[in-house]
């Protein structure tokens, strides 16, 4: 009731095509999500760069779709909290659709640096992490893996410059045990550097197993 009178007087809009949302709906109007789920990918390949993983899912084959890149931009530059974790919901649907989907332990979402959690309010990866974990049945735990916050000259700086710096910005600062199966979630993969940076950290040690899931990526396009 009090939700329902918030929403007279503040309505929520859908981050897709900006209609006025229902009120059971959140983030995203459900025609939108009916198109969002003719883009979906599971990709059966197994290496990321040089690295070794599991597999790679995403919600979004290619993220240049201007209604995926208007979701995006909502969830990255305005607070659209809501988007992302509906959008983890279903990343969480195609995980559990796809075969290895008993095979993860733990889900580890991709760290933000402090200075940028404090200037957004949140970290987007962990509320898409909690989509996917609410589907999927697995703890989040933000706890292992973190970013160092030096990253002042990434603006100025070349692509080719932007991976060297981004090489080592990931930390573990908690043991995983050694058969530990990860999932590691992201929002959108570009370059695949912050991804080959947390595989850096995370398989340092011990070459665990780990599926990469994002919202999106460029590496097929
Ligand atoms: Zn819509």
């Amino acid at each position: 009731m009090i939700k329902e009178f918030i929403q007279l007087i503040y309505p929520d809009y859908c981050s897709g095509c900006n209609e006025q949302l229902q009120f059971s709906e959140k983030g995203i109007c459900s025609s939108c999500l009916v198109e969002v789920r003719n883009y979906s990918h599971i990709a059966s390949h197994n290496t990321f760069g040089r690295k070794m993983v599991d597999q790679e899912i995403y919600v979004f084959k290619n993220f240049k779709n201007p209604l995926i890149q208007k979701m995006i931009y909502e969830i990255k530059y305005n607070g659209n909290k809501s988007t992302a974790y509906v959008l983890g919901v279903e990343l969480g649907s195609l995980i559990k659709k796809s075969k290895n989907v008993v095979d993860f332990d733990i889900i580890i979402p991709v760290p933000v640096s402090k200075l940028k959690k404090e200037h957004r309010g949140y970290n987007q990866c962990q509320l898409i992490a909690e989509g996917i974990s609410n589907i999927i049945k697995l703890p989040v735990d933000s706890n292992y893996l973190i970013r160092n916050n030096n990253m002042n000259s990434q603006i100025k700086s070349s692509r080719y410059e932007r991976w060297l710096n981004v090489e080592n910005e990931y930390q573990l600062i908690k043991e995983l045990k050694y058969d530990t199966k990860i999932l590691l979630v992201d929002d959108v993969i570009t370059t695949g550097a912050t991804i080959n940076s947390c595989l850096n950290a995370i398989q340092k040690n011990n070459k665990l197993k780990v599926t990469v899931a994002a919202l999106a990526g460029n590496k097929f396009t």
